[in-house]
């Protein structure tokens, strides 16, 4: 692997596993927007990339990573980016099986055969690794938080088990060159799905709350909302992704949070900014737009649900060795994306 990885050099292709989901679709386009390299893109769904499709540069199969002939295909590129995954913790409990072949059979056979062809595996993980976080929990650190998931039974664990395995598994595997990135709750345009319009169950909490405004429905806040997070805008991620590529020396074989600390607010406050954020949008008064429920998690999600309290990304490592830092404010990232989910789904 070149330590740097120039963006004006045409001879690159670069495999991207999952570019028609949410991080896939910005990372893409960002790739064809500031790069002159080849894109091999994978992915069972396309319809958030159909204006990419007839780019000559870009090259889709419509495909997952179940099937060996096309992570063998995948792996003959010498950069991967790996962010095919189950993550919608409204599936971890019911189709635990499931969430564990996509987030560790599926990508350790990926890195197997990266270890084979030599190529530089890029893996989203996720932030949930750090487990059942308690509200007082400190800032969490790459390299040196512990860390304590559920019991077997509470099976939202499913998720951030898999994803914890194979990034053991990754680190284990003699011969490969591999990154790992843990998101902290990525939003932007996008995002998940409007159940029953494009998806169907509970989508993560920002399409959540957007579908219940544009439908005129409470929004739930689960447990009471008392959780929290940090909320980090996908162009920081794509962003980040570019100082991976900018930094291919320093970057192999290290892990890094991606998260704004300082977007850090309550489930609660994020649903009172935005309701506000909303009726500013629309020009109506804050009572004229859909109130708070709180619910219990087991009776939203179903049995086995539980939660982190808190989760705070140290930045300090992705600042020092890759000179990363998250930028978008939370009002920012909220007001395009409810811009967004408006103008696509609003009738
Ligand atoms: N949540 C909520 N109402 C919803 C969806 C989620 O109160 O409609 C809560 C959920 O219980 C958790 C937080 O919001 O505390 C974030 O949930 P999400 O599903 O977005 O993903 P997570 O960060 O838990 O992986």
């Amino acid at each position: 692997m070149n330590a740097t990885l120039r963006f004006d050099d045409s001879s690159i292709t670069v495999a991207l596993v999952g570019c028609g989901g949410f991080i896939g679709c910005h990372l893409l386009r960002a790739l064809l927007e500031r790069t002159q390299w080849r894109i091999f893109g994978v992915d069972l769904d396309s319809y958030r990339i159909q204006e990419f499709l007839s780019n000559s540069r870009f090259e889709f199969l419509s495909a997952d990573l179940a099937e060996p002939a096309v992570v063998e295909r995948i792996a003959r590129y010498p950069v991967v980016v790996n962010l095919a995954a189950i993550c919608t913790p409204g599936r971890y409990m019911a189709e635990a099986a499931e969430v564990i072949r996509s987030n560790y059979n599926h990508p350790a056979a990926l890195a197997d055969a990266c270890a084979q062809s030599g190529s530089w595996l890029i893996h989203f993980s996720t932030s949930e690794i750090y487990g059942k976080t308690a509200a007082d929990s400190s800032a969490l650190v790459e390299d040196e938080s512990e860390i304590v998931l559920g019991p077997v039974t509470a099976s939202r664990w499913s998720y951030a088990t898999a994803k914890l395995l194979t990034e053991r598994y990754l680190t284990g595997l003699a011969g490969l060159n591999w990154t790992v990135v843990r998101p902290f709750n990525f939003v932007g345009p996008y995002m998940d799905f409007m159940p029953g319009v494009d998806g169907e169950g509970i989508p993560r909490v920002l399409a959540n709350f957007s579908t219940a405004l544009v439908r005129g429905e409470s929004l739930k806040l689960v447990n009471g909302g008392v959780a929290k997070r940090c909320f980090t805008s996908v162009h920081d991620a794509v962003d980040f992704v570019f100082c991976l590529f900018a930094n291919a020396n320093v970057a192999i074989g290290e892990a890094f949070n991606v998260g704004n600390a300082e977007n850090e607010l309550s489930i609660a406050d994020l649903a009172q900014m935005m309701r506000l954020v909303y009726a500013s949008i629309k020009g109506k008064s804050e009572s004229d737009v859909p109130g708070i429920e709180v619910v219990s998690g087991e009776a939203y999600y179903g049995k086995g649900y539980d939660d982190s309290m808190r989760r705070l990304p140290s930045v300090e490592k992705a600042l020092r060795l890759l000179g990363f830092k998250a930028i978008v404010p939370l009002k920012v990232s909220l007001e395009e994306s409810l811009r967004w989910f408006i103008g696509h789904y609003e009738v």
